[in-house]
């Protein structure tokens, strides 16, 4: 898209540092790092939310975010990462153009887990919840 960002650096229009790629992906470090070596995997064709992106392209991203982690570790000597999607506008999306946030991660870092990210009140059973997802189309 032409006034996607992320689509910009794909093509080499807008700077970033990048830190892998191949033919469907690209991996770049994030402008507002919320630790050293807070990176982005992104696909190189633009598509908004993990649904959207094309079936084939699942693995390739995958693989992707398992090459960066294994390198971000290796490099950083971080022993482990978040790693995490804002999916959508109301979990946070920002930039309209998937992308999955890898943060190194280290004992006693001050930072939270993903049962920090959101809390709310149930009110359905595990059982009723369950059944509505399983049979979702
Ligand atoms: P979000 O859409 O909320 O998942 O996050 C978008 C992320 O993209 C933020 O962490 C930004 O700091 C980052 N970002 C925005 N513009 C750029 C850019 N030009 N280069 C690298 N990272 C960027
Ligand atoms: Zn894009």
């Amino acid at each position: 898209m032409a006034d996607c960002i992320f689509c910009q650096i794909v093509r080499g229009e807008r700077s970033a540092y990048k830190v892998y790629e191949d033919s469907d992906t690209l991996a770049f470090l994030d402008i507002f790092p919320l630790v050293e070596g807070h990176t982005l995997v992104i696909p190189k064709a633009h598509c908004e939310r993990l649904q959207d992106l094309h079936p084939d392209l699942t693995a390739k991203v995958a693989h992707a975010v398992r090459a960066v982690t294994e390198k971000l570790e290796k490099a950083l000597g971080a022993p482990a990462t978040t790693i995490g999607i804002n999916n959508g506008k109301a979990a946070g999306q920002v930039v309209p153009h998937l992308h999955i946030h890898i943060l190194p991660r280290y004992e006693n870092d001050g930072g939270g887990t993903i049962h920090s990210v959101v809390r709310t009140t149930t009110q359905r059973s595990l059982e009723e919840i369950c059944h509505l997802i399983a049979k979702a189309r």
